[in-house]
């Protein structure tokens, strides 16, 4: 069984200085210099000019592993409670619907993982074996990773410093014995941070097949997808499109729909315009969305007829074509 999170399981070979800021990912990091906490300590012009001691050696291991994983997309936000982990999950579960594919779903959300209680396997731990850890399945064709399988409670706060989250992401992508995947699904956490420079760097050499950014209608989230935007485009990281959700709610008693978060600024069908990104659709609210995750059940399995079921095959849909899946 795999030891619990709290111990300093994680190895760590990288230096912090005394004076780096809380997040400092260490002064051998490949982020060294570039990561969101250098950003303004004393140290960065020194750290970003100093060559790096090679690299990172997890990389060879990482690309090996991921050898038998076929496509790599990551589920990003520009802010929390948009329902980015909810859309990773469902969009997990949609792709281990045909029992011809093999899935499997990465929570790398280290301070706030959802995915074990959104799919309803918060109390499992995670195993090991000579091939590697074991994912938590779901159902057959449906393993999953997070570090929420390694806190021992859910009430536990995680708080790592930029090398520790670093770190477990590198052995997440090496040592997952994931085997043969179709699909694996990545749900970041909310903005721009370490976590999600460590997986582009991470997956450099393997390859990610895109991101899928998740937003709502409201101007204060699409400010946020700008800058996620932005950031995909400064590391290179295609976007398969956006996505609106809370867009509208639907009754599911009288099916009548009304707004809640008012696009006041043309929502995400606006910002698709003005960046030329894909909009791959809009999900309306329904409430059963949230009562499926509070008891780890497929949305789609149990409503197939909301017309959040709909948009959600629609989008999915448009991601395995713009794959070249479908
Ligand atoms: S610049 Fe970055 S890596 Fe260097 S000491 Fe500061 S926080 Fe750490």
């Amino acid at each position: 069984m795999f030891p619990s999170a709290e111990a300093g399981d994680i190895p760590n070979s990288h230096s912090i200085p005394s004076n780096a800021p809380e997040h400092c990912p260490g002064t051998e990091s490949e982020l060294a210099g570039k990561a969101d906490a250098c950003q303004g300590c004393p140290n960065q012009e020194i750290c970003a000019s100093s060559k790096p001691n090679g690299p990172d050696p997890a990389l060879p291991y990482i690309h090996e592993r991921m050898t038998s994983v076929k496509r790599k997309i990551v589920v990003l936000s520009g802010k929390g409670g948009v329902g980015k982990s909810t859309f990773a999950a469902q969009l997990a579960w949609a792709f281990a619907a045909d029992e011809q594919l093999q899935t499997g779903l990465m929570d790398v959300d280290i301070c706030g993982p959802s995915v074990p209680t959104i799919l309803g396997i918060a109390s499992e731990q995670i195993h090991s074996s000579s091939a590697g850890w074991s994912p938590v399945y779901v159902q057959d064709n449906l393993g999953v990773m997070s570090v929420g399988f390694m806190l021992p409670s859910s009430r536990d706060a995680v708080m790592w410093r930029g090398p520790k989250k670093n770190g477990l992401i590198a052995q997440f992508l090496k040592d997952v014995d994931w085997g043969d995947l179709d699909y694996l699904v990545i749900d970041t956490p909310p903005g721009t941070s370490d976590e999600h420079l460590s997986i582009v760097q991470y997956l450099k050499e393997s390859g990610i097949d895109g991101a899928v950014l998740i937003t709502t209608p409201q101007e204060v989230a699409l400010q946020d997808v700008r800058r996620e935007i932005d950031f995909c485009r400064k590391v290179g990281l295609r976007i398969l499109g956006v996505v609106e959700n809370m867009s509208g709610f639907v009754c599911p008693s009288c099916k009548s729909e009304s707004q809640i978060f008012r696009p006041t600024t043309g929502g995400a069908e606006r910002l698709a315009k003005e960046t030329g990104i894909e909009l791959l659709g809009k999900v309306p609210l329904d409430p059963r969305i949230g009562r499926s995750a509070d008891y780890g059940l497929s949305f789609l399995d149990e409503y197939p007829d909301s017309p959040a079921s709909a948009s959600y095959l629609e989008i999915i849909d448009k991601i395995k074509y713009i794959l070249g899946d479908k």
